[in-house]
């Protein structure tokens, strides 16, 4: 409930979503302190070949992106990409040689949408495409299912998310389009491990993946887990 507290201080009060504090010029969301902050957490990551972060997990980022996933602030993906200091350089170069560039959204749990009205991905998507001249590309579907995960063994669980997407827009990848995965946290890979899965048993290979933040602490498991707290329905 912190973030709604926070959020309706800073519609009436303009409090710094990180510290609740109202003393500074805010910029809209952070007071100098905490954007002092944010920028020492301004450090990408890269996770071999395939991934890249923009951002790793730190007190200020946490707010931020929860803000972003729980706290109805869509607004905070385009916010988060432009002062990220890695999207324009690092991540532009770590990028192979592409003719057509498209960024596509994990899609996000059926009930989570309803939820929360928006795709969190999708919005990182559309802030990156605009900065890096490329296309959001709508890809992939997510298949609901009726078992509770927590009920499910480890061996289960992993099963569910290696099938959980699937490729649902006819495409046709010419030999040079790149496409990239993404997601708002990277915590195992599973998710957007399963999302490149599912792109190369369609025939797509040359994809990669990009994430806001890397988490490598144990608090990643408690995303993980809020992210699948739900009961799932098998269709
Ligand atoms: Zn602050």
């Amino acid at each position: 409930m912190n973030i709604v507290r926070n959020f309706s201080r800073f519609l009436f009060g303009s409090e710094c979503l990180a510290c609740g504090v109202a003393s500074q010029p805010l910029d809209p969301w952070l007071c100098e302190d905490c954007r002092k902050k944010l920028a020492e957490e301004n450090v990408s990551v890269e996770n071999g070949a395939d991934a890249f972060s923009f951002y790793t997990m730190g007190a200020v980022s946490r707010k931020l992106i929860h803000g972003l996933k729980y706290g109805n602030m869509p607004g905070m993906a385009s916010y988060l990409v432009r002062n990220s200091k890695a999207v324009l350089e690092e991540f532009k170069a770590w990028l192979p040689p592409h003719d057509r560039l498209y960024f596509v959204p994990v899609p996000l749990h059926s009930s989570r949408f309803r939820e929360r009205g928006y795709n969190q991905t999708q919005k990182i998507c559309q802030a990156l495409s605009s900065l890096c001249k490329g296309r959001v590309l709508d890809l992939l579907g997510r298949r609901n299912f009726s078992t509770s995960q927590t009920k499910l063994s480890r061996g289960e669980r992993c099963a569910n998310v290696a099938g959980a997407f699937f490729v649902k827009k006819r495409v046709k990848p010419l030999a040079r389009d790149l496409f990239v995965v993404v997601d708002d946290v990277y915590t195992t890979g599973a998710t957007t491990g399963a999302c490149l899965y599912a792109m190369r048993k369609y025939g797509i290979e040359n994809a990669k993946v990009c994430t806001m933040l890397y988490e490598r602490s144990i608090s990643a498991a408690v995303d993980l887990a809020a992210d699948n707290a739900v009961v799932w329905d098998y269709r």
